[in-house]
């Protein structure tokens, strides 16, 4: 077992994106040291706090890591789980910082996390345990529009970053720019439309993006276009159940889908939404009357099928299970969801991993449209919706003259339509999947780097360094 390898055999988390960055290092002629910069977590907030639940004091555990000060704020998402430690959050915030600089968001990589299991804590007493946290975030200047904006992640939703606004609000009232002080809030408190379903639609744009390429579909003897591929997905959380949608919704046939308690499996495909409405009936997936159960959810990821989504939990493709995978192309909704070990043996097969630094970058660039709203004060399209209605009926009425034909009441109500909050931002984070796609490939290409993974931290790498040497850190 090396040094960088836990007791399960699994690498630390940590590790993982060392290696990955040192891989992409050897394509980078920049001196050592400034490259280890990069590499290294500026700010490692752990701390401990009291909060009352029932009538005893509980010590509860958590951080706040602020990976890179390039640019500012850091930004990233707050997970609660009993898995959170230092090395994760440490993880997660260097990921933020990549992940930001591919697609062209203006912050630095952050990541919080509290250890505590919110499936066994009341929903009061998860709320005492978040303002708490976001009051210690306040107390040592680790929150705000300028300094540092948390989102949601694994565990965590509108509900808890509308706590963290409200507590963050109450500290410092007057502060007119305080809603930008976090990201993922309900639309009611500054949210911005498209925020929730935002990772699941990059995730599937980008993999939409890859399945047009006909180049790499031929290397994994696929077909062009979504129209039948199988794909299996594990987590029906936000990310895993928009991605599944949107993949269903494009013609794709989801015929697996995992979660905690176990997995299901139909070949021909399941329905979406029926299996998320069961899920809230029944408390689980299992059972859904139209599949079959699998009780071993992680061997729903062996299964045959020609796209693999793991949108739940890092490291849970490993070098003991990474052999048994069967699918063409793996989809890293998740963070982390595959260990270097994994990665070395997946790419001798040939297996397409579109990674995690691009495929889910979809949350934070609608985050960062979030931050823009609110740091503007006004909703998307406020100003042009109706201007644009206006010229759109006048153009039509011309074409009308000119062609002496009456358009359809139809096509009229398509054409004459204005752009709504949510169409501006999820045209821009289409837009920003697709181009991210395209930077990843042709640099893999012109470079000829080995996979998308190296490639996707060859190009966040370069944009880091040119911020530091127009900041003027680098000589
Ligand atoms: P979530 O809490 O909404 O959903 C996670 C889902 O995974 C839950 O339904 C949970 O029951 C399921 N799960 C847990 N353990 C499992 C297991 N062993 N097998 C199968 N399913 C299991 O979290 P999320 O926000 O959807 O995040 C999922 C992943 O995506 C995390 O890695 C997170 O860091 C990453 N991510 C999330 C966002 C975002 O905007 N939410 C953005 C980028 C990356």
């Amino acid at each position: 077992m090396s040094k960088n390898q836990n007791k399960t055999g699994s690498y630390s988390f940590f590790n993982c994106i060392e290696k990955n960055f040192d891989k992409a290092a050897r394509f980078i002629s920049i001196e050592k040291g400034l490259l280890e910069q990069i590499k290294a977590c500026n700010s490692v907030y752990r701390m401990h706090f009291p909060v009352k639940i029932g009538k005893e004091i509980k010590v509860i555990e958590a951080y706040r890591v602020q990976h890179s000060h390039h640019k500012l704020p850091c930004k990233g998402g707050i997970r609660y789980s009993m898995k959170v430690n230092q090395d994760e959050i440490m993880t997660l915030a260097a990921l933020m910082t990549y992940k930001c600089a591919i697609v062209d968001v203006p912050f630095g990589g952050a990541k919080g996390g509290i250890k505590i299991d919110p499936q066994t804590i009341s929903s009061e007493n998860i709320e005492k345990i978040t303002r708490r946290y976001t009051s210690e975030l306040i107390k040592k200047n680790f929150i705000g529009p300028g300094i540092d904006v948390p989102a949601p992640d694994y565990g965590t939703g509108e509900r808890e970053m509308s706590w963290i606004f409200d507590t963050f609000l109450s500290l410092r009232s007057g502060d007119i720019d305080a809603l930008a002080c976090v990201t993922g809030k309900p639309v009611s408190q500054g949210g911005v439309r498209g925020r929730k379903e935002a990772t699941g639609l990059g995730v599937f744009y980008g993999i939409r993006e890859l399945c047009h390429v006909k180049e790499e579909m031929s290397s994994v003897g696929l077909d062009v276009g979504l129209v039948g591929k199988k794909i299996i997905i594990q987590g029906l959380g936000n990310v895993g159940y928009h991605a599944a949608s949107f993949f269903h919704e494009s013609g794709a046939i989801i015929i697996a889908l995992a979660e905690r308690e176990g997995a299901i499996y139909n070949e021909k495909g399941l329905n979406v939404s029926k299996v998320f409405l069961h899920l809230k009936n029944n408390g689980s997936i299992l059972n859904f009357p139209e599949a079959k159960n699998i009780e071993n959810t992680e061997k729903a990821l062996e299964l045959e099928c020609d796209i693999l989504i793991p949108a739940a939990l890092e490291n849970v493709i490993h070098k003991n299970n990474a052999n048994h995978i069967k699918a063409k192309i793996i989809g890293e909704a998740a963070n982390g969801p595959i260990t270097p070990e994994a990665d070395e043996i997946l790419y001798k097969k040939g297996v397409i991993i579109v990674p995690d630094i691009y495929l889910n970058a979809g949350g934070v660039t609608v985050s960062y449209f979030e931050w823009l709203k609110n740091l503007s004060h006004v909703r998307y399209g406020r100003m042009e919706k109706k201007f644009r209605e206006n010229v759109n009926a006048e153009f039509l009425k011309v074409i009308e003259t000119v062609c002496k034909k009456k358009i359809s009441i139809e096509e009229k109500k398509m054409i004459l339509r204005g752009p709504r909050e949510i169409d501006l931002v999820r045209s821009g984070l289409e837009d920003t999947m697709i181009n991210g796609f395209h930077k990843i490939r042709d640099l893999k290409k012109s470079l000829k780097i080995e996979n998308m993974r190296t490639a996707a931290f060859v190009l966040s790498i370069n944009k880091i360094i040119d911020s530091y040497e127009k900041l003027g850190i680098f000589p």
